[in-house]
């Protein structure tokens, strides 16, 4: 449509003098609401028009009186029709939309009628308009709406789906689509039955799922939150709720989301925390669980039962010649014919490394006896890995209840001295827990000298910290460092700290020990601090330590002697000690993150924490314990478990650290995995403080370094003797 140019603008004219109008029709004229005059066709002039007419060109009424049609009109359509008119030829009806011009030189869009009006004067032509300009505004600002509208909806990532009342769609996003796998042709075809039976189809349980579609619909203020299963194995959460306008439901708003992945590291936090991840047996946890039932069990009407604790004979040698692979294989073998030759209502569970333990239900001593010869008997049988032929052997402690003992402690503790007396005489055997099995003499003098000398040390100052660097996995900054003590004895040589922490937490003098490491520590900490070299240091923290009454009072009173933000200091734990006394632990745990205190699992995956529980506890990172470490990348069952960990991490929203980090190949296996720092001889050693501090001065703050792989200098066997 072309617009006259402004030059063309018309201005008011003078007023003419209006021809005699029937006093009828000009009231008519006058009544009218829309827009409308009077025109005669030979020189196309107004003869009237009404006040909405004036309104509209932005005159009065008596001004468009006179005016010609030809100034008036603005639309190409409108001039030919009034030239053809006043030429003779005219004389029809026009209705359509167009722009009229008004006196201010700005156009106006309209509807317009055009029609003939006969009076006793002659033929005249009635203009009627209808302003649309307020419709258009309108229309262009829900445009506005429906365009922001769709492209919020396709911004989110979640799947949308809205329906009216009947179930019908209304709008659905590309996310929801894809995410049931509906091909393009499908929706474009608009065709609601087939989207609704392609999910239908999709769905695992098509019948649940439609008979909930049914009540969903039906009841329709109804807020629902649901799991689908596809065929495809993705899990969908849908969420719906009512669509109101004034109150009132006019449909529903179905959201979708992709929840595949969370629930896969669920089940998984579920299987890790009750069953052994090598042999998909009961873990400790849940044969705790079974043996506390069967206790529960014997109070109610005395039913016995037998614990059978199971170690393997020189299956250390097995690892060491054979590998890790086979000896692996080994233990899930050994599983498997454990499973094999014991009744339904027992349970076989893997304590850990090669350690396994049957409870026998409703046994006594000679139910017991039956059991364990049928565990030998299964072992007897040589097994064949790789094509070599070779036989296992076991040693087993058998400790009855309720003769041997009142608890599971108690019990698994007289198994395992039988299981040790066994092997001290010549293993590949069985016998009966006594409650009061010694411990060998000789063993009984190391510890004493071991404890002497300890103390001793500790008086004389012989203790000394080493730190190892905690390196970030991406920048490859060091953040942090552990806390590892030392100890040079003048008669005992180096003494490696799992050699005599032990003994310490046995004693109890472990208690002063963690006291003087804790302090230790936080002062050279808080002296990095000062210095403005800021680093979170690691100490590790003994059960025993953890127990003590005053224990969360001496952090803060130690923190704040040495003016040290607690944050600066992480508390290693291990997974025992979260076992322990769950309600008491809990309230320690939580008085120490009030602090701001750093809390982290040590060694984990050796323990038997059960992950539902952990998720509860203010933890705020996993320490991947270096046994799985040592053999990856190529041990697939250690790099099944590490990425298992890590995803737990992920899940849990918490921090993972790998310990024991020796090569390249490692290091890369957990960056790519996703872990978060890792330590160990690759980086570093734990460093007296003056090497520490050298090693970070030669760190280029974000540049990785890569340390040869080596002992401490000096130090023979020392790090890695634990
Ligand atoms: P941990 O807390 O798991 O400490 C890590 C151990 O791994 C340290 O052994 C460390 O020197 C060693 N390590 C570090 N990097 C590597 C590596 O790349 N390869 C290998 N093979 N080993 C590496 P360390 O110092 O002998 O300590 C052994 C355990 O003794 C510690 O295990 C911890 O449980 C305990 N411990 C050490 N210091 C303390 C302490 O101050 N208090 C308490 N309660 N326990 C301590
Ligand atoms: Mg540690
Ligand atoms: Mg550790």
């Amino acid at each position: 449509m072309t617009l006259p140019g402004p030059t063309e603008v018309a201005s008011p004219p003078a007023p003419v003098e209006p021809a005699a109008l029937p006093a009828p029709l000009r009231a008519l004229l006058e009544a009218m609401l829309p827009a409308a005059w009077l025109v005669e066709p030979t020189r196309l002039l107004v003869v009237a028009a009404n006040p909405a007419a004036g309104a509209l060109f932005g005159c009065s009424a008596a001004e468009l009186a006179g005016q010609s049609m030809r100034t008036l009109a603005a639309a190409p359509e409108d001039l030919i029709f009034w030239d053809e008119l006043a030429a003779g030829r005219g004389g029809h009806e026009l209705l359509s939309d167009t722009l009229v011009r008004r006196f201010d030189g700005g156009t106006a869009a309209v509807t317009r009628r055009i029609a003939p009006v006969q009076t006793d004067g002659g033929r005249l032509y009635l203009v009627s308009l209808h302003d649309r300009t307020e419709q258009l505004r309108t229309e262009r600002a829900l445009e506005t709406t429906t365009a922001e509208l769709a492209a919020t909806l396709e911004s989110t990532a979640d799947g949308l789906l809205v329906t009216d009342l009947a179930g019908r769609i209304r709008h659905c996003n590309h996310r929801f689509a894809e995410l049931w796998g509906i091909p393009e042709d499908l929706l474009l075809r608009r065709d609601d039955d087939a989207v609704m039976d392609w999910m239908r189809r999709s769905v695992v349980d098509p019948g649940p799922y439609m008979r909930r579609i049914t009540a969903i619909e039906e009841a329709t203020m109804m807020h629902a939150s649901d799991q689908i299963v596809l065929h495809s194995g993705t899990v969908l959460e849908r969420i719906t709720r009512p669509q109101c306008t004034g109150g009132r439901p006019i449909g529903r708003v179905y959201s979708f989301r992709d929840i595949t992945e969370r629930i896969a590291a669920h089940k998984r936090i579920e299987q890790l925390s009750h069953n052994d991840l090598l042999t998909g047996l009961p873990n400790r946890a849940l044969l705790a669980d079974r043996i506390e039932r069967a206790l529960a069990q014997t109070q109610r009407d005395g039913t016995p039962f037998a614990l059978l604790l199971l170690n393997l004979d020189r299956f250390k040698h097995i690892n060491d010649t054979l590998g890790h692979g086979v000896a692996d294989r080994v233990l899930v073998e050994v599983a498997e014919r454990l499973q094999a030759c014991v009744r339904q209502i027992d349970t076989i569970a893997r304590l850990g490394g090669d350690e396994f333990v049957l409870l026998a239900q409703r046994s006594d001593a000679a139910g017991a006896e039956a059991a364990a010869r049928r565990v030998m008997e299964a072992l007897q049988r040589p097994f064949t890995l790789d094509g070599l032929k070779f036989t296992v052997t076991g040693s087993v402690g058998i400790a009855l209840h309720p003769t041997d003992g009142a608890g599971t402690d108690q019990l698994l503790g007289h198994a395992d001295a039988a299981m040790r007396e066994v092997k001290q005489s010549g293993r590949n055997a069985y016998r009966f827990g006594s409650p009061h099995a010694a411990v060998p003499e000789s063993l009984l003098r190391t510890r004493m000298r071991l404890d002497h000398a300890m103390r001793q040390a500790l008086a004389q100052q012989r203790f000394r910290l080493h730190y190892q660097p905690q390196v970030d996995l991406r920048s490859g900054a060091v953040l942090g460092a552990e806390a590892l003590i030392r100890w040079r004895d003048p008669e005992l040589g180096e003494v490696a700290p799992g050699a005599f922490i032990p003994v310490a937490e046995e004693s109890g003098f472990i208690v002063a020990i963690g006291d003087w490491v804790l302090r230790q520590a936080v002062a050279q900490a808080a002296l990095w601090h000062a210095r403005g070299r800021s680093l979170r240091v690691s100490v590790n923290v003994s059960a025993l330590q953890f127990r003590q009454p005053g224990f969360v009072d001496g952090v803060a009173a130690t923190l704040r002697a040495a003016a040290l933000p607690a944050q600066w200091l992480e508390l290693e734990l291990t997974e025992s000690i979260l076992l322990q006394d769950a309600e008491d632990t809990l309230a320690r745990l939580h008085a120490l993150a009030r602090l701001g205190v750093h809390l982290a699992v040590d060694d984990f995956g050796t323990g038997y924490s059960s992950l539902g529980y952990l998720k509860r506890l203010p933890i705020g990172r996993l320490k991947i314990d270096r046994a799985f470490v040592k053999d990856l990348p190529d041990d697939a069952a250690d790099a099944g478990i590490v990425s298992a960990i890590i995803d737990l991490g992920r899940a849990l929203q918490l921090q993972v650290i790998a310990e024991g980090v020796e090569t390249e190949a490692q290091r890369n296996f957990l960056r790519q995995a996703g872990c978060d720092e890792y330590q160990g001889y690759l980086y570093s050693p734990a460093l007296d403080v003056r090497s520490f501090e050298s090693l970070l001065a030669g760190q280029a703050e974000t540049t990785p370094r890569v340390v040869p792989l080596r002992r401490h200098p000096g130090r023979v066997g020392y790090d890695g003797a634990s």
